[in-house]
């Protein structure tokens, strides 16, 4: 067992890492595992649970190593458990704010509860939260019916009728969890084409208990206490009408974790983080991997690429800072 110790992070003692990752998804803690072997001091900030967005995926069939697939949950346990085995530090807390200390200087973070310390270099790997439809119902009916993750609500819906909404990878794949689950299951896109790989596509087409709404946009959720139907517009013939459901999946895409960075980094149109293929941003000495940054694919074996290369980039730019 490798062990680095250092000095815990507290509100009275501002303390030192040469290397803080914002973020314990595939991204951020594949940076850790890179940067704590490169024998940097490796601190990681995570507000919630380790693993990120992959943490709600019920299996992950396409990250190589798994031949039958892996639950999203114990894949962030393994990859926590191999960063924290090289000696980084996980601290779970938020970040409130980042700034660079002049220019070229180290970073000054303070955390959500009030602790400070300064890094060397800063891998932003926040990733990306779920968008939301922005519909009536929908914010009223939150927790009541509508969710944003299939993992750890869909039990609740053990044999009633749900919807899921989105032609991506996420609505697909959790759609074919939901069905395991429900009698029923509605997939609602609004156009006859899916974005998500057909292999997938091929799968969910099968299930018996799984209708296609297509091409449908949802108007508007419907419910009092709790989710009860919902209003729905066919987009090509402009024909509405109501469906009878218990429970709404939102699955219509990403939005990026990016806010905090703004001022020291250029994002694209969508709020993603604009990096070189080095990973770096515009700050010398600040990076960002994963689904936070701008890139044609988010998958773990992106994400996790996206991570190693980053910790590269930050050692490296570590040892120019001392030479
Ligand atoms: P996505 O690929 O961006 O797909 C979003 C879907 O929602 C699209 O089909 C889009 O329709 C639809 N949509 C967007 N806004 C909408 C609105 N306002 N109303 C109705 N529908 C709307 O998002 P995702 O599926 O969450 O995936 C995000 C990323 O993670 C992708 O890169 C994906 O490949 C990756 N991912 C991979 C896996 C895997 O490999 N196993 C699993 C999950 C996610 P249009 O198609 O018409 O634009």
């Amino acid at each position: 067992m490798i062990n680095i110790s250092f000095a815990p992070l507290t509100k009275q003692g501002l303390t030192e890492a040469d290397l803080a990752v914002i973020g314990a998804g595939p991204a951020g803690l594949t940076a850790a595992i890179y940067g704590a072997r490169f024998g940097l001091k490796t601190v990681v900030l995570e507000k919630l649970a380790p693993g990120g967005q992959i943490a709600t995926a019920d299996l992950v069939e396409n990250y190589p190593g798994f031949p039958e697939g892996i639950s999203g949950g114990k894949l962030a346990e393994l990859m926590e458990a191999q960063a924290k085995r090289f000696g980084t530090q996980i601290i779970s807390d938020g970040l409130l704010s980042i700034k660079q200390v002049g220019a070229g200087g180290n970073f000054a973070i303070v955390t959500e509860s009030g602790a400070e310390f300064s890094a060397g270099a800063v891998i932003i790997a926040t990733g990306a939260e779920p968008k939301k439809l922005g519909i009536p119902g929908e914010a009223e009916l939150a927790g009541r019916g509508v969710s944003y993750c299939a993992v750890c609500d869909g039990m609740l819906f053990r044999g009633k009728t749900v919807a899921v909404i989105g032609g991506g990878d996420s609505a697909l794949s959790e759609a074919k969890y939901l069905a395991s689950l429900a009698s029923k299951v509605y997939l609602i896109h609004r156009r006859t084409e899916f974005r998500a790989q057909s292999y997938l596509t091929e799968q969910v087409r099968k299930l018996e208990n799984l209708e296609f709404l297509l091409p449908y946009f949802p108007v508007e959720i419907k419910g009092g206490h709790k989710v009860e139907g919902m209003v729905l517009e066919n987009r090509a013939t402009h024909e509405r009408k109501e469906i009878a459901v218990d429970g709404v999946f939102v699955y219509i895409g990403l939005v990026p974790n990016s806010q905090p960075f703004l001022e020291l980094v250029d994002t694209d149109e969508g709020g993603f983080i604009i990096t070189d293929d080095r990973m770096n941003t515009k700050t010398p000495g600040l990076f960002a991997a994963g689904d936070v940054r701008a890139k044609p694919l988010r998958q773990v074996s992106t994400a996790v690429g996206d991570g190693a290369l980053a910790a590269q980039e930050a050692y490296e730019f570590l040892r120019g800072q001392d030479a």
